[in-house]
């Protein structure tokens, strides 16, 4: 079985039942399945073939799902492109996939223009949103300006392109391409060990890398995460997270696998968000922690009925202990946290609040770790020579799970380094407490390594948070011609306050052992954020300390 059997049984089994809700439209199973087929059929006439690769550079919209569906159907290659990507980093990502096909949203239709100097003349472009009808219309009628947080919050002020475009040689319309496939008929047919998705990582610690996701793997992958949700038929799912990371795809398909409904968003907007909660009557939702943060803003002004949801699941980073307070008196002990990466394929540690919150008093400090492995994780916390930590001993994470990446595209090299003894080394760096909870603590590219002694940045960040005057902080380490590294503290303050670096220092030495506390401050109006996702960008923060020195700064 693989991902592409999923869609399949789901029009036999389910297909009445509604796959997705997206702008007021519904999609059946046996609906989603047939343009799945139509898409494939008009992709093979052109020429396509098993394990070619298909991009889309787009935000969230239901023809998005079925391109990914082709791709796990026919065994293609889906490959999602961050919109909010710049020319130049693009164009390296799109050469290196090499794709036979790129789809796109009408808006960025100036920018696909631009990009085609510099990649195959053979390459078919597709617009999703095409200029003959009614989706262009709808299209142009409800869009806001693209998605520029990397977390798909819409932002008004970037308008999209305004381009008034009429059908040219260079593209077909998406209702073009199913037309010359309304008879569905294609022999294109995935493979267990075909490759399903290439998935770019967030480029937070060096340049984005391909990484292969295998259809059975993904298959896994999901029916674990299933499992471990308690995912049904009766759920319906809120998808707002972008497609071209892989916790808006994995999250919707661990959902659809159980033939529960999609509920999409193009782009986040608070009250759109609740809205949809309280009309659709939603049960889950996946959300990055700013955007619930948004919500609980919107919900100040905002009142809409919430019952109907029983699980909210943030993954990328834990929530601040103010913020998953303020979360829990709004929504309700109904949180869920994933650890995880592009390489694993999303999850492999859950950590349920309620689990935690029905549990001893004395556990309440476990809201702070990122759970337990899921069920078929097998996970390893190891020292420098490989041997096991023992419990709250910090070491490198590694993991072996079913659905581990097959490597990364075209990287052999970097591959064998991401792999030992069939686990995949994380570059996180954390414990276990007694229970097998696990702890993260950093990544070992960000920990600082102080006249011998190993400080976390995090821990470091998360001191500087609790000062009343922080509003975001970052922690690296600069070079220091005796200690070898020293802590240095970036702020942004909250408005009108003020912070001197005795404060700092005062304050930190409350909470962390000396040696860990900052050497150097340095206040900032705006933090470097990595355009894709919106982490700090620590590579930018240290490039000037460490340019002239002879030292790896990612
Ligand atoms: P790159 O690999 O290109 O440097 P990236 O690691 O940020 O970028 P992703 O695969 O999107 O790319 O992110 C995975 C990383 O995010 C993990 O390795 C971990 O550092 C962090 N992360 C994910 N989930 C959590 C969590 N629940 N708590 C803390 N950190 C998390
Ligand atoms: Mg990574």
């Amino acid at each position: 079985m693989n991902m592409g059997d999923v869609f399949i049984r789901n029009a036999q089994c389910f297909g009445d039942h509604p796959a997705v809700r997206f702008e007021g439209r519904t999609t059946t199973h046996r609906e989603l399945f047939g343009r799945i087929r139509q898409v494939l059929s008009a992709l093979e006439k052109r020429g396509l073939k098993r394990q070619d690769r298909i991009a889309v550079l787009s935000r969230n919209c239901v023809e998005y799902l079925e391109i990914y569906g082709a791709a796990a159907v026919g065994g293609l290659i889906g490959v999602g492109i961050n919109y909010r990507l710049s020319l130049p980093e693009q164009t390296v990502i799109l050469q290196d996939a090499d794709p036979a096909v790129v789809f796109f949203e009408d808006c960025y239709a100036d920018r696909v223009e631009a990009l085609r100097a510099s990649l195959d003349p053979s390459v078919i472009y597709v617009c999703i949103s095409g200029p003959d009808g009614a989706t262009l219309g709808h299209a142009k009628a409800s869009r806001k300006g693209p998605d520029m947080s990397g977390t798909g919050i819409s932002q008004p002020d970037t308008s999209p392109s305004e381009t008034v475009w009429s059908e040219t040689s260079w593209f077909m319309t998406y209702p073009a391409l199913l037309a010359a496939g309304a008879d569905e008929s294609t022999t294109l047919r995935a493979r267990d060990d075909d490759t399903f998705l290439l998935i770019y990582t967030s480029g937070t610690t060096g340049l984005p890398k391909g990484v292969m996701l295998g259809s059975a793997g993904q298959l896994e992958q999901t029916r674990s995460q299933a499992i471990s949700h308690l995912a049904s038929q009766t759920d319906r799912m809120l998808i707002v997270m972008p497609f071209y990371h892989i916790g808006g795809p994995t999250e919707l398909f661990t959902y659809l696998i159980t033939g529960s409904t999609i509920v999409l968003h193009r782009t986040f907007d608070a009250v759109q968000i609740l809205d949809s909660i309280a009309a659709e009557r939603l049960t889950v939702a996946h959300l990055a922690p700013t955007m619930i943060q948004m919500l609980l803003d919107a919900l100040t002004l905002h009142t809409c009925d919430l019952s109907s949801l029983h699980t909210i699941v943030y993954a990328s980073a834990p929530m601040s202990v103010a913020l998953s307070r303020r979360a829990r008196a709004a929504f309700g002990p109904i949180f869920m946290q994933i650890y995880g990466m592009t390489e694993v394929g999303l999850g492999s540690v859950l950590q349920k609040h309620q689990h935690v919150l029905d549990g001893p008093a004395d556990q309440v400090k476990r809201l702070a770790s990122a759970g337990q492995p899921y069920f078929d994780t097998d996970m390893r916390i190891v020292r420098d020579d490989f041997t096991e930590c023992d419990v709250g001993e910090v070491g490198d994470i590694w993991v072996r799970s079913p659905a581990l990446m097959q490597g990364y595209w075209r990287r052999p090299d970097a591959t064998a380094a991401a792999f030992h003894d069939g686990f995949l080394k994380t570059g996180d760096m954390g414990y276990w407490d007694d229970d097998h909870f696990l702890f993260i603590v950093d990544r070992r590219k960000d920990m600082i390594v102080s006249g011998g002694e190993n400080i976390y940045s995090r821990e470091v960040e998360e001191a500087l948070l609790m000062h009343p005057a922080v509003a975001e902080a970052a922690v690296i380490g600069v070079p220091d011609a005796q200690w070898g590294e020293s802590v240095m503290a970036v702020v942004v303050l909250r408005p009108g306050a003020e912070l001197t670096f005795d404060d700092a220092v005062t304050h930190c030495r409350l909470l962390i052992a000396s040696y860990k506390k900052p050497k150097i401050l340095q206040i900032v109006e705006t933090m470097p954020r990595v355009a894709s996702t919106n982490k700090i960008d620590k590579k930018t923060l240290r490039e000037p300390y460490w340019r002239d020195q002879n030292r790896q700064i990612a």
